[in-house]
């Protein structure tokens, strides 16, 4: 799909918000959903969108559903921080199928990285452990501020 297009409410962050395909819950309030990557990039791979916005990309959000995601984004990085105690934090955001983008619900990549250790393809990394994503969530959960 491009950077242009109807939204698809069967993508799979819509099924998601759904419960009609499980997820791994980090934290959520009233307007975001912060879930586990299934297929993670690196250890504590998060991701980040909006429960209202039926933007697909950044191009199309609207500014107040916009200020809400950073805002969850910042929140998860810092909890991430000190959970995991990463080198860094990646924050990736991709828009349209030759910006990267897989999956045409707006959303926000939180992935910790540590020196010395490759991060995966984006795309490419195996299916994660269930029992794995969860003690990683309820991790990060903890570190909420
Ligand atoms: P994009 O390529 O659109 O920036 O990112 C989509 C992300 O969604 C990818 O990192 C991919 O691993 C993740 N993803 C795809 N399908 C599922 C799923 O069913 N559950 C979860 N938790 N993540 C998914």
């Amino acid at each position: 799909m491009s950077l242009r297009g109807d939204y698809d409410p069967d993508n799979i962050f819509a099924r998601i918000l759904r419960g009609d395909v499980p997820s791994v819950t980090v934290w959520e309030d009233d307007n975001v959903l912060v879930f586990m990557d299934v297929f993670p990039q690196s250890e504590g791979h998060c991701l980040v969108i909006s429960k209202a916005s039926k933007a697909r990309n950044l191009l199309e959000v609207e500014p107040k559903a916009l200020g809400r995601l950073i805002g969850a984004v910042q929140r998860t990085a810092r909890a991430v921080e000190k959970a995991l105690n990463p080198d860094g934090v990646a924050v990736m955001q991709f828009n349209g199928e030759a910006g990267g983008q897989t999956v045409f619900h707006l959303h926000f990549h939180v992935v910790p990285r540590w020196e010395g250790r490759e991060m995966k393809g984006h795309g490419h990394a195996p299916m994660a452990d269930m029992d794995e994503l969860r003690a990683l969530a309820g991790r990060i959960a903890t570190a909420l501020d």
